[in-house]
């Protein structure tokens, strides 16, 4: 889950992080009420759950509040990547003397958090990683020791910070670690962390995720969700409690277990397949978990053909076939349906899923190969 930057802000703020003074508004009237009571020039900046909105004209600077509500308006009546702006945030402006790149993450290969960093930071990031890789900083931080101030001298040094802000990036980079393990987050980053021109470091941006496994300890951060990111089948998915994954091939994928889901995905590229979807309906799979996940998966116009797979342990076949046939009911899917069911009642599964007009299949190999063709076949 990905949050504000001014709900990652206000807990970095809570972590000792020094942040700019600010509000968030929601009509350009409010924007300029705020930037009223900072007196002075704001800068009024778009929420929205995407990065690079300082190129798409999302992030302005105002010299007065007659302007700030003049950007305000421009700003909330925007939409950045195809996502409607509903808020800004207007901040107190910042003298900027440079901006630095710091965050902290997840190196999944390494299996430890990594602390990243570099003296270009600002809105060419990208490009400055892609460019000049060697101008980008990176620590493993070992989880059981967590971040040493050494450390966090270390990258300080490495990417030439003057020495005068030494102790202050030192107490960040701390702060962060924190907000990083308190939140179970798998982000969090400030881009750009300022050297203002009176000296301070100031954390001008701020982007956090959420591990979305780690959220039920953490139903603050929970309320803070903003579906207008998700895709509408993830968030379906979500209500029923089903793992889906939206992706860009035409094989539309049910399966139970999440190994068995990867290996099926992986038997569909075997076979010259390109899934649709990554899709777990977990253990028991009853009816109308079923039937959710079907309705889920054929809303993507994309898919030209479906693959069951279905490993009957705790799960029942024949349960999960009545569960396909009421889907089929309510759904009339118009693509061809392939099932490979093995297991728990695999036979009356198979027996009840006769009469549907349904392909089976024996072998996981089969079940791929005809998919793959169905859906060929459907193009
Ligand atoms: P992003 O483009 O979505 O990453 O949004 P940021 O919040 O990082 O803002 C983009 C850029 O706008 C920053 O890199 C700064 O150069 C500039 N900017 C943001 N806030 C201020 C500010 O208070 N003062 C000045 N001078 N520039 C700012
Ligand atoms: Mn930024």
């Amino acid at each position: 889950m990905k949050l504000h930057e001014y709900q990652s802000k206000t807990i970095f703020s809570k972590y000792g992080i020094p942040i700019p003074k600010g509000r968030v508004a929601a009509t350009a009237h409010e924007a300029r009420q705020i930037a009223e009571e900072l007196g002075g020039r704001v800068v009024i900046k778009s929420q929205v759950l995407v990065g690079g909105r300082g190129k798409a004209g999302g992030v302005k600077l105002a010299k007065d509040p007659a302007e700030a509500e003049q950007f305000a308006t421009q700003i909330l009546g925007m939409e950045i990547k195809g996502l409607p702006v509903r808020k800004v945030l207007v901040d107190e402006a910042s003298a900027i003397e440079q901006e630095i790149y710091f965050a902290i993450t997840n190196d999944r290969a390494a299996k430890k958090p990594v602390m990243i960093a570099s003296a270009a930071g600002g809105i060419d990031i990208e490009e400055v990683a892609a460019k000049t890789p060697e101008k980008i900083v990176k620590l493993h931080i070992d989880p059981l020791l967590g971040l040493r101030e050494y450390q966090a001298r270390d990258v300080a040094v490495a990417i030439d910070l003057p020495r005068e802000q030494m102790k202050d990036f030192v107490k960040i980079a701390m702060g962060l670690w924190e907000v990083y393990k308190a939140t179970d987050a798998t982000l969090a980053e400030i881009n750009p962390l300022v050297i203002t021109k009176d000296k301070k470091l100031v954390a001008l941006d701020g982007k956090m995720m959420i591990d979305d496994s780690a959220l039920f300890r953490h139903p603050e951060l929970n309320e803070m969700r903003d579906t207008d990111e998700d895709a509408p089948a993830e968030i379906e998915a979500r209500k029923y409690g089903l793992s889906f994954i939206k992706l860009d091939g035409d094989i539309g994928c049910m399966v139970n277990g999440a190994g068995l889901a990867m290996t099926s995905m992986d038997v569909i590229k075997l076979f010259g397949g390109e899934p649709a979807n990554f899709l777990d309906v977990g253990g028991g799979a009853p009816a109308d978990k079923v039937a959710a996940a079907m309705r889920i998966i054929l809303t993507d116009p994309n898919v030209k053909a479906v693959l069951f797979n279905i490993f009957g342990g705790i799960t029942r076949c024949d349960e999960v076939a009545r569960g396909i046939l009421t889907a089929m009911d309510e759904v009339k899917p118009k693509v061809p349906m392939v099932v490979r069911l093995v297991g728990t009642n695999a036979e009356e599964g198979r027996k009840l899923l006769e009469n549907a007009n349904m392909i089976t299949a024996e072998t996981l190999a089969d079940a791929a190969k005809k998919s793959v063709e169905a859906a060929r076949q459907g193009k």
